[in-house]
């Protein structure tokens, strides 16, 4: 029997394996384990040792994070460096002391090397330097995939790593300033909503969306990845990462992300641009063919249906959705 110990279960993509596993993807032989920094703070290393005695997993599914969105990282790059930092190797390291086996932890595509060829693949991660924006997250996040290799070489143990691009669902963080794209334009959208007409001025507000829009994202929702995941820790025996993505064609500009986030929130006043914020990275095209190589048949929850489900999730959840 096994217990998958999830750090980060409170989190987005925690809750949604939580879901998933609670809608038909559990096994019988699997008891799941769903943490939150409430079980532990993981930067303490006693403390990270204490919940490992506790709930003595066999396997990992190591989410937890800081975690932000542009803004937030751009703010405090050096404090994402150092939490990440302590994290990740506080939990690799109880893991392995404790005879933990297999361990999938989670890197993103913002990782990255900013002058990079596209479409990038899990070779690149080291080939050059991260977008300076969050330089702090991205080398963190990098040294995961070190930690992996020195397990597996040193120690034999079987210690991956996925990649997935910029996720959004519900349960995300609408933080407007902390937060990623999605939600926060959903948020955004929703105050704009009840400020609604403004009498005064004779006019209906629009929202705003920071930077050009003219950066490109590939976005996959919460749930698909969550499948995604609990796929990788039965059946992915690599070291080696694996990106977890909608395919190159899928990428849209934020200004076409936006506009579908107005459809799916029925919003009709439309949306301006605010320049003076920062664009960040342009762009970060993966590679899924090694996900494609394995999975041919996967089917990803098409953009519009799970836009529509994460905004009804807000609205339908927001008095107490982190905001
Ligand atoms: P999230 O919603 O911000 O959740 C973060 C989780 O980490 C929460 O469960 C939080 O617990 C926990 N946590 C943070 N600091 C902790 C600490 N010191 N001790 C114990 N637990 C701590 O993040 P997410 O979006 O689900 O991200 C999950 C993973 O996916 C992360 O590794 C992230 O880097 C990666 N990822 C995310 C995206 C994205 O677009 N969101 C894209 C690519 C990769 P509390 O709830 O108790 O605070
Ligand atoms: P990234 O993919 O890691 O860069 O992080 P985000 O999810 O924060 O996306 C940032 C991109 O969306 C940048 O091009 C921003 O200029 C743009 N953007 C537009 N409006 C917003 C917003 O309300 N919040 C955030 N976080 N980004 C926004």
């Amino acid at each position: 029997n096994s217990v998958v110990l999830v750090t980060g279960g409170s989190g987005l993509v925690g809750k949604a394996i939580k879901y998933v596993v609670e809608n038909g993807s559990g096994c019988k032989n699997e008891k799941w384990v769903f943490a939150s920094s409430k079980d532990g703070d993981l930067t303490d290393r006693a403390s990270t040792e204490a919940m490992f005695l506790k709930y003595k997993p066999t396997h990992v599914i190591h989410l937890a994070a800081k975690v932000g969105g542009l803004f937030g990282n751009l703010s405090a790059n050096l404090e994402f460096l150092r939490k990440n930092l302590e994290i990740n190797d506080n939990v690799l390291f109880m893991a392995h002391k404790t005879g933990v086996q297999h361990v999938v932890s989670c890197l993103s595509t913002c990782i990255f090397p900013d002058k990079t060829s596209y479409p990038i693949n899990e070779t690149m991660v080291h080939n050059g330097p991260p977008h300076d924006s969050n330089y702090g997250y991205s080398y963190a996040k990098r040294m995961i995939d070190i930690l992996n290799r020195g397990y597996n070489r040193e120690h034999g143990r079987n210690y991956t790593s996925i990649i997935p691009t910029n996720v959004f669902g519900p349960d995300d963080n609408f933080n407007v300033q902390e937060g990623h794209v999605l939600p926060g334009l959903i948020h955004k959208i929703y105050k704009a909503k009840e400020e609604g007409y403004d009498l005064k001025s004779n006019t209906s507000k629009p929202f705003t969306v920071w930077g050009t829009g003219k950066p490109r994202r590939q976005f996959i929702y919460s749930r698909d990845l969550a499948r995604l995941i609990i796929w990788v820790l039965r059946e992915y025996k690599e070291t080696e990462p694996i990106i977890l993505s909608v395919g190159e064609e899928d990428e849209v500009s934020i200004k076409e992300a936006a506009e579908q986030v107005a459809i799916a929130m029925e919003f009709k006043n439309g949306f301006i641009f605010d320049t003076e914020k920062s664009d960040g990275q342009y762009k970060k095209t993966a590679d899924n063919a090694k996900l494609r190589k394995y999975l041919p048949d996967f089917k990803f929850t098409p953009f519009p249906i799970a836009l529509k489900e994460t905004c009804d999730w807000f609205v339908e959840n927001y008095e107490t959705a982190r905001k």
